[in-house]
């Protein structure tokens, strides 16, 4: 039986490792953490019985892809809630993102119908926009009709005509606070092509995360590993290649690396120009996470926004972009863009009876060293007086720190990789098939290659069905999980 041997245990890394090992490979998955899971993990990191996500918290783009459909969404016990996601504004007004779109352009008022143009047709043609977006950028698209309104949209919301969409703010600070989930300057496109389909998804399968925590999302693709003969090692950081005994290429043996793609170079033999093109792959900037755990939920000024898992804070859409531009010039803004996680809204298991849970990261630049706690906590009491006095314990992350709780986080980038519009092409070598390194049997599945960030587990799928047509196996997702 031919070996396959996964350096990393993130969602990629697990979605591969599950793919090879139901294809017939005998399947190791080395991860550097005590846990496994890379994005998709839980702990108690505040106090006993408050269970918080160490990295990704809301997964519409898992719920919704090709790979995890396959896997079997009802493997997950998966929340999708009603209110997608909120946006607090200052004198009590705020924009709710429904996961039903008439609900929600019908609270918008007078941009009622600029929300159903500008979302509409990606929503209901939300197959076609995953195509688009789901693998290599550098390949026909299967849809081009749905490609083409997708793309026109990016550059409206990815431009300076972004500012003159909408009329209110709340319709403006809804989209402002998606966009910037991309961590760049903006208006940017690669921040409008992010937020675009992370938009349509609220109105297509909805803002979905999993009962207990994010790691029941690695727990049930490890089981599924195990079940097909699978085995995970932990507490096992490779930091050289050329020392791991991962069997002969000659024989069919792969490596798949779910890590930083910069651990290919300690092989040996990697081409020069390869090489080179691995050390120009750019890491952009960082995120400074806090968790919180809470007496009660948050006083919310608006009523509205208590039923939102998710929630943007920062004020208005130039708020937002002043925020964002600080970060993208070396700073952080006094009253940044604040994500914000309230699971335990919808999610009684998070916390004990009566209390909750909140999930929080400002963006900073890389390798910062600044603990975001007081300005986070600032922003949040800004829409909701009285949460400070909710707090009864947190746990800060510096962006410095992140690279200890996952080797691949460089500098505090928790995206595998600026997403940038050129990075969105050059994941991280510029080839319709990235995936495939020049080494025979070596093979990247990770967030720094297509369709990039976020738990959706299709950079491993990539990989691995790559790798398999190399070895002369052509498999679909259907022919592996059953259609
Ligand atoms: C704070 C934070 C919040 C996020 N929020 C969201 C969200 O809400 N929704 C969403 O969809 N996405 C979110 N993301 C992004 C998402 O988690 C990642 O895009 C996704 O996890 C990438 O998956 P991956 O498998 O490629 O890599 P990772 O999840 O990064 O996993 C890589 C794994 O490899 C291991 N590893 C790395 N190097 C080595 C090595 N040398 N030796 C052994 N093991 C190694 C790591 O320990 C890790 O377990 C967030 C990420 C972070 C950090």
């Amino acid at each position: 039986m031919p070996r396959a041997t996964v350096i990393g245990s993130g969602p990629n890394g697990l979605a591969a490792a599950v793919a090879l090992a139901r294809a017939g490979y005998a399947v190791e998955v080395l991860e550097a953490a005590p846990t496994i899971g890379g994005g998709v993990r839980s702990a108690e990191l505040t106090l006993p019985g408050f269970v918080h996500d160490v990295c990704s918290a809301v997964h519409p783009a898992a719920y919704t892809s090709p790979f995890f459909r396959a896997f079997g969404t009802g493997r997950i016990d998966w929340i999708i809630p009603e209110a997608a996601y909120a946006h607090p504004l200052d004198d009590g007004r705020a924009g709710i993102a429904w996961h039903d779109l008439e609900r929600t352009a019908d609270g918008l008022g007078p941009d009622a119908r600029a929300w159903r143009a500008l979302l509409r047709p990606l929503s209901t043609h939300i197959d076609g926009v995953q195509d688009f977006t789901g693998g290599s950028l550098l390949r026909i698209p299967r849809n081009p009709v749905t490609a083409v309104r997708y793309g026109l949209r990016v550059l409206e919301q990815g431009t300076a005509m972004a500012a003159h969409t909408f009329r209110t703010a709340e319709a403006s600070a809804l989209v402002a606070g998606v966009v910037a989930h991309a961590n760049t300057a903006l208006p940017s496109l690669s921040g409008a092509a992010a937020g675009l389909l992370l938009m349509a998804q609220a109105h297509a399968g909805g803002w979905a995360y999993s009962r207990g925590g994010a790691q029941r999302i690695a727990d049930a693709l490890a089981d599924d590993l195990r079940a097909h003969g699978g085995a995970i090692r932990t507490d096992a950081r490779v930091t050289d290649l050329s020392a791991v005994d991962w069997g002969d290429p000659r024989r069919g043996d792969l490596l798949l690396l779910n890590t930083a793609p910069r651990l290919a170079l300690t092989l040996r033999d990697v081409p020069e120009r390869y090489a080179a093109a691995i050390r120009r792959y750019r890491y952009g900037h960082a995120a400074a996470k806090v968790d919180f755990a809470l007496d009660g939920p948050v006083p919310w000024t608006n009523p509205g926004v208590a039923l939102a898992p998710t929630v943007h804070v920062g004020g208005t859409r130039e708020e937002v972009w002043t925020s964002e531009n600080a970060v993208a010039h070396g700073r952080i803004s006094p009253r940044p863009y604040v994500l914000v996680a309230q699971p335990s809204v919808l999610d009684d298991t998070r916390a004990p009876a009566g209390k909750q849970v909140l999930w929080a990261y400002v963006h900073v630049p890389a390798n910062s060293d600044a603990d975001p706690t007081e300005l986070i906590v600032r922003q949040v009491e800004r829409f909701a007086p009285g949460f400070r006095d909710r707090i009864l314990a947190s746990h800060a992350v510096p962006a410095r720190e992140r690279v200890h709780l996952n080797p691949a986080e460089i500098g505090g980038d928790i995206f595998g990789g600026a997403f940038t519009m050129r990075q969105a092409f050059v994941r991280p070598v510029l080839s319709p098939a990235p995936w495939r390194t020049p080494m025979p049997g070596v093979y990247l599945a990770s967030a720094a290659t297509p369709p990039g960030p976020g738990v959706n587990g299709m950079a491993g799928w990539h990989a691995a069905r790559t790798a398999l047509a190399d070895a002369g196996q052509r498999v679909e997702l259907a022919d592996l999980f059953g259609s």
